[in-house]
């Protein structure tokens, strides 16, 4: 029986819905090479793929409204007769036409315009045009309606449907895009159908409805659809393409774990007695959470089959010494280690902690760093070839192709949110060589529940769900940047009481450069406003000796500020330092600002951040700050994070990567993540043959960045 039979019955028409996949692009008339081109630049390749290419919004050019009702800011379609024309000359040559309809009178000005133009828009011309009403120097006015001319003889219908706006390309317009999806549309009138892959039980438990009817509605909803709920992405709908979008998102992941799955790894039992023994010289007591997540980690690295876990836990709740815990689970076992991290700083710092921690245990901790050249980079990857390195340290210079580890059981991630997904999905396909390492991935930016299930559903999940005893909770204010000086006065203060304060400068551009320039001139002026504090400095582009240098003074107190670009943000770690500026914090995501707000808080002494605000803030930026300021909650600021800028950016991953969707919106259709989790397990099981056909509908060419 073939696939499509065994899941929705005798009935359905699969071979015509396959045309819809076969038929190429050239068939609709209007498609020559060149559009063709452009269709696949954009990732449409068959009449399937342009059907699901949705549109982002709609017009509505269902009725003409009477001139004297528009308001300002409404998108109208109108109709009256020119009243005159004439040239305005103002900063800008223009043509303004007078538009009048026994409602009312309104202008259209057109900055581009032809002498025929002109002379078409007569007095008593009669025209109807579209835009948007805006305030003008003539009252009411609309910039570049699109219009046509009216004549009585030749009268026209207007629109039955609400008109859609698609996602555009270069050189495709929107009307040129809207005639072919039309076509493909008309070929869904016939008996061609979209093939609905899921089967009956899915679709009917959750009362889905019709795939091919979701499509054509969404393309041209019929005047009576409720656009509200459309524009909500409430509309059933668009339920029923999120559903099926989502759970291909998932099954996508899915599989690849599944792969991972069948693939071997070494078990790496427990008990070993230098976990017992680094526990006993630990100078704290592990908390309760930390325990639990490393029983988890623990249990998972027996397995003989690679554990990939992530490891949540908010800033500061102690995930580095879960790390450790289970690197030594895994040397115990005659196993080596890699740890990888975002940044040198951080790899830096994860040595000094790491050889503290494991030198007096007998092991090796080594670094691979850009710093390591000649002997020094021979001599290590000669240790960790020949298994002498129990743990190395490293950027992902650590995954380059001359580098090689005798027996690798272990990969640690730190700080993966810095990576993306595709960064962390093609390591494990470096990783592998013969049996595949175990993974352990540790984020210190909470994870929304939406992106564990979708992003993240290729891992098991554990959570620190704790700080340890005796943090404050830092204390966060907004302040705008007349108000400088007050700040500057507060850290004199602060620095002259003995605490220590971190100056974080920022830029929206994400140029290294010019960011170093900006938190150089900083350093500068504060140096003269506040002579009596002693000032460091930290860049991206500083000597990595030099940072060393100056993190360490920082450490020991001989510097009382440091002047800093966001490399900081991630995993440095100085207990005493109590105070943070963070200048313009409007540019930087929620996620990133409670990274960066989380270096401070990790003693005992109440802790202070300062949001330094350029005025004016956006609507949007003032609610963020906000968020800030009253919560220090990293998963609820996750969440709103997630809520504000979507997945793609909260991911790291500018590009057009796994976690961009079409109809989907991670936030608003979270309450159908729990349907799709069971959907995409029952498929996985039972409907095997139908994961390749929905993730490619869905994916497309993206999904060979999952192909590991
Ligand atoms: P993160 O989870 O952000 O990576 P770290 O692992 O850097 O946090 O830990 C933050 C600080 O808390 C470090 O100084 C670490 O030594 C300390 N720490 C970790 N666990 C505990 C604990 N159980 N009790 C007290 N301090 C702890
Ligand atoms: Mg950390």
């Amino acid at each position: 029986m073939s696939a499509k039979k065994k899941c929705k019955g005798e009935s359905k028409p699969i071979l015509q819905g396959r045309i819809l996949e076969q038929l190429p692009l050239t068939s609709l008339k209007g498609v020559g090479p060149s559009i063709e081109k452009k269709l696949h630049n954009i990732g449409i390749r068959s009449i399937q793929d342009l059907l699901f290419h949705l549109p982002l919004r709609y017009q509505d050019r269902t009725r003409i409204s009477p001139i004297g009702s528009v308001r300002l800011g409404d998108n109208v379609l109108l109709q009256g007769e020119i009243t005159g024309n004439r040239i305005d000359f103002g900063r800008r040559r223009s043509l303004l036409c007078g538009l009048a309809d026994a409602s009312g009178l309104i202008s259209l000005r057109f900055y581009y315009f032809t002498a025929a133009q002109k002379n078409n828009l007569q007095c008593g011309q009669k025209v109807r045009c579209y835009g948007e009403v805006r305030r003008g120097k003539s009252g009411f006015e609309i910039y570049h309606p699109e219009y046509h001319l009216i004549n009585d003889a030749n009268p026209v219908p207007v629109e039955e449907n609400l008109t859609p706006i698609y996602p555009a390309t270069e050189g495709l317009q929107q009307n040129r895009l809207r005639n072919i999806i039309g076509q493909a549309l008309k070929l869904l009138d016939g008996s061609n159908e979209v093939v609905d892959y899921l089967p009956q039980t899915i679709t009917s438990a959750l009362g889905l409805e019709s795939l091919t009817e979701a499509v054509r509605l969404l393309h041209l909803p019929p005047t009576e659809t409720a656009l509200d709920w459309i524009s909500h992405g409430i509309h059933p709908a668009q339920k029923r393409l999120s559903f099926e979008e989502l759970l291909a998102h998932r099954l996508c992941m899915r599989r690849l774990r599944l792969k991972s799955d069948h693939q071997q790894a070494p078990p790496l039992l427990a008990g070993h007695d230098l976990c017992q023994q680094f526990i006993a010289h630990l100078p704290f007591k592990l908390t309760a959470a930390q325990l639990a997540a490393f029983e988890e980690i623990s249990s998972g690295l027996k397995n003989t089959h690679p554990m990939l876990r992530l490891l949540q836990g908010d800033v500061g709740s102690g995930k580095t010494v879960v790390a450790a815990l289970s690197s030594l689970q895994a040397i115990g076992n005659g196993h080596q280690v890699a740890l990888m991290v975002p940044t040198e700083i951080l790899s830096e710092q994860h040595v000094l902690t790491f050889s503290n921690w494991f030198e007096p245990l007998g092991l090796n901790v080594g670094w691979l760093s850009r710093r390591s050249r000649g002997a020094t980079r021979t001599e290590q990857l000669a240790a960790m070839k020949n298994g002498d390195c129990d743990l190395t340290i490293g950027t992902h210079a650590l995954f380059q192709e001359d580098v090689e580890f005798q027996k690798l059981g272990l990969i640690i991630i730190d700080e993966q949110h810095r990576f993306g997904v595709h960064q962390r999905l093609s390591l494990r396909e470096k990783a592998r060589q013969g049996l595949s390492p175990h993974q352990l991935v540790m984020t210190a930016t909470p994870i929304p529940r939406t992106l564990a299930m979708s992003a993240y559903a290729d891992l098991d999940c554990s959570i620190i769900s704790e700080l340890p005893p005796g943090r404050t909770p830092v204390n966060t204010v907004v302040i705008p940047s007349e108000r400088r000086n007050e700040v500057t006065a507060r850290i004199e203060q602060a620095c002259k009481d003995n605490n220590q304060a971190y100056w974080v400068c920022t830029l929206i551009d994400e140029s290294e450069a010019l960011q170093c320039q900006a938190a150089e001139a900083t350093a500068e002026a504060l140096g003269k406003q506040l002579p009596a504090v002693t000032i460091g400095l930290i860049h991206g582009r500083m000597k990595p000796e030099e940072k060393t240098r100056v993190m360490d003074n920082f450490k020991t107190g001989l510097l009382h500020l440091l002047v800093a670009t966001t490399v900081i943000e991630v995993g440095v770690d100085v207990p005493s330092a109590s105070l943070m500026v963070i200048e313009n914090p409007e540019r930087l995501g929620l996620a990133q600002l409670h990274q960066l707000r989380g270096r401070v808080g990790r003693g005992n002494k109440s802790s202070h951040c300062i949001l330094l605000y350029q005025s004016p803030l956006s609507q949007t930026a003032k609610q963020r700050l906000g968020v800030m300021r009253d919560s220090n909650d990293g998963f609820y600021i996750a969440e709103k994070d997630l809520e504000f800028r979507g997945p793609g950016q909260v991911l790291g991953t500018q590009q057009a990567g796994l976690m961009s969707f079409k109809v989907a919106e991670l936030s608003r259709d979270a309450n159908l993540l729990d349907e799709v989790k069971s959907a995409s397990a029952l498929i996985l099981t039972q409907h095997p043959e139908i994961v390749d056909a929905l993730i490619h509908r869905w994916l497309g060419d993206k999904q060979h960045f999952a192909q590991v």
